[in-house]
């Protein structure tokens, strides 16, 4: 495995990051990464990005978060899915951190779970992003492809983390999701994955792969 991802990395070079990643490298804010995330639930990457962008240029902090009312928060978001949904957390969540944790977003697993609205994906997503700590965020994409590779065998993202906990090299926690996710979204999609041009393709097992270019 460590000579798979070694191999996707180098060829995933040359595209544009997930919204995430590039909120994590060019703000370097633990806060503003766990909005991108909640921005990015169910929204393409080209969508979240600007809403991010223009949402933190409104505001940076979860004290000016709290300053803005929701239709401005909508506004700014628009369109990403669900947009008055998360509006909404978005600022729940801003008081939270501001009234419980002093303004600081929690830096362990258990401290981001309890805010609502931020499950085990995000809240992984935020340690790895937003603090630079070892964990690993199996979305769609994490779970699709390592399943398929044979990697792992597990009916659920829950699953594969637990299993990747258990035998991927900590080295490569937090790069396994962005890696990945560039490889879901441009190659090994989830309808008829373009093995013909996989640079693993002689190593990959295809699990559940029916069909494929
Ligand atoms: S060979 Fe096909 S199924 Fe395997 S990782 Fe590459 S694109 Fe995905």
């Amino acid at each position: 495995m460590v000579k798979i991802l070694a191999r996707l990395q180098r060829a995933v070079r040359g595209l544009s990051a997930p919204s995430v990643t590039l909120v994590g490298k060019r703000w370097r804010d633990p806060y503003l990464v766990l909005v991108s995330c909640l921005l990015s639930l169910r929204t393409k990457d080209t969508t979240t990005l600007p809403a991010a962008e223009r949402l933190f240029g409104l505001a940076d902090t979860p004290e000016g978060m709290l300053k803005l009312s929701i239709p401005q928060v909508e506004r700014a978001v628009y369109p990403v899915g669900f947009y008055r949904t998360k509006a909404r957390r978005i600022r729940d969540i801003s008081r939270v951190i501001l009234n419980q944790y002093g303004g600081r977003v929690p830096d362990t697993l258990e401290g981001l779970l309890s805010l609502k609205g931020v499950g085990q994906k995000t809240a992984n997503l935020v340690l790895v992003e937003g603090f630079g700590k070892p964990a690993i965020c199996v979305d769609t994409h994490v779970h699709r492809i390592t399943n398929r590779l044979g990697y792992v065998r597990a009916r659920t993202p829950d699953e594969t983390e637990r299993v990747l906990r258990g035998k991927l090299p900590q080295v490569f926690w937090k790069d396994i999701n962005w890696v990945l996710v560039l490889w879901g979204q441009n190659i090994c999609r989830p309808v008829s994955p373009k093995c013909s041009v996989c640079p693993v393709s002689g190593v990959c097992r295809k699990v559940g792969v029916t069909a494929h270019r």
